[in-house]
């Protein structure tokens, strides 16, 4: 198995080649151009998710002709301008208040909002993540615009449109969503889009800060815990994750999987029946209703392979499926397949690849 993933090149540490970001610097307009609201993590770095969302900003204003800009509030963002211009913002403004130094979905939407009444952008995106999927809709309703939530994809039409795609009939079909209403929004699932290669070479234009008039606000966040094991390194952009299901059989077999992630350097994710069981948390589930990763390697572990899960790892190069059932559906998106008990095999197999690292 080691030997077969090594000649695929599954284990490599380089990354992959990416479509390069655009070096042009592009101008203001009214009306065309696309904010992205960006966020930075508990660490302070700027989400993979946001990087995402303006790898793909850059596609569409390359042919919409507006410009690109990194949107965000107090704190971390702006020491990351370099970054955000790498990935092709054309201008950064940072919305600065008192009350936007610790992040309340109020204040945020409110905040927004006043900037996007004053200023008209063709659009806003915003990450659909914790704290996207809570923000964007209190800024759409203060707007009164409508608003594509958790959107997989977004292209122009003909007549320079945002279209939103969102998967509907339980993931049978992919609909396409215009909006009737302008500013366009949405917001997208992080691993959907595609991350661009960073352009170095990039500096925004200009770096604004703008302090918004707010009310009072009535919500304060006072601290912020994270849910997920820091030992294990994070799943967006891990180039190998293991993935569990419910043939683990409960938390002892998760921390068996985390074991055996630890040594690989490799992320964690799970299948919605496990987090809904509280095995590992909802930030880990992949799918259609969860996130969308694109690692090199994806071991599957006592997961199924239903489709709702599948859709998330679509972008997966090499699938390893360990499943006690042989027609278990997971072995037709499976590279390899092991069938048999995931306890027997995961030792086996942690040796095996460990033993090929030494050699
Ligand atoms: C609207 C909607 C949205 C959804 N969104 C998502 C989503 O985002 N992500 C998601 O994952 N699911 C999602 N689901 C649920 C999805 O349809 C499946 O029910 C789920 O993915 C199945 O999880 P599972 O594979 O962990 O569990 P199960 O279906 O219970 O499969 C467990 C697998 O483990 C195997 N197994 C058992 N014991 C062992 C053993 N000892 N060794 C090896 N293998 C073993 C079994 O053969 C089986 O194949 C959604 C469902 C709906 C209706």
């Amino acid at each position: 198995m080691a030997a077969a993933l090594d000649a695929m090149g599954a284990r490599r540490r380089a990354g992959k080649a990416r479509r390069p970001i655009s070096g042009a610097m592009r101008k203001s307009a009214r009306g065309r151009d696309l904010w992205v609201a960006c966020e930075t993590d508990l660490k302070g770095e700027v989400t993979r998710g946001s990087l995402e969302l303006l790898s793909h900003g850059d596609q569409l204003m390359a042919r919409l002709g507006g410009a690109l800009f990194a949107v965000g509030f107090p704190g971390a963002l702006a020491r990351h301008a370099a970054v955000l211009a790498h990935y092709g913002a054309d201008r950064l403004v940072v919305l600065d208040h008192p009350a936007l130094e610790s992040y309340t979905p109020e204040a945020a939407a409110e905040a927004m909002a006043h900037l996007v009444r004053e200023r008209t952008p063709w659009g806003v995106l915003l990450n659909a993540s914790e704290r996207g999927r809570v923000w964007g809709p209190r800024l759409a309703a203060r707007l009164g615009l409508g608003l594509t939530g958790d959107a997989i994809g977004l292209e122009l039409d003909g007549e320079g449109r945002m279209v939103a795609l969102k998967p509907a009939f339980g993931g049978n079909i992919v609909a396409p969503i215009l909006s009737k209403t302008f500013p366009q929004m949405a917001t997208v699932r992080a691993g959907v889009l595609e991350l661009a290669e960073p352009h170095r070479g990039r500096a925004v234009a200009v770096v604004e800060t703008v302090r918004p008039q707010l009310g009072p606000v009535l919500s304060r966040m006072t601290a912020m815990h994270s849910l997920l094991d820091t030992s294990i390194v994070p799943l967006e952009g891990a180039q190998t994750v293991v993935g569990v299901g419910m043939g683990v059989g409960g938390p002892d077999g998760v921390a068996a999987a985390k074991s055996f992630a630890r040594p690989l350097g490799a992320g964690m994710c799970a299948t919605r029946r496990v987090t809904d069981q509280g095995w590992m948390p909802r930030q880990l589930q992949v799918g259609l209703t969860g996130k969308a990763i694109d690692p090199r390697l994806y071991f599957a572990i006592g997961v199924r392979g239903a489709p709702n899960h599948t859709v998330g790892i679509k972008r997966a190069e090499v699938v390893v499926a360990i499943n006690n059932d042989s027609e278990a559906p997971i072995f037709e998106r499976a590279t390899l397949g092991v069938v048999g008990d995931w306890a027997a095999i995961l030792p086996a197999l942690a040796a095996a690849l460990e033993t090929k690292s030494a050699t």
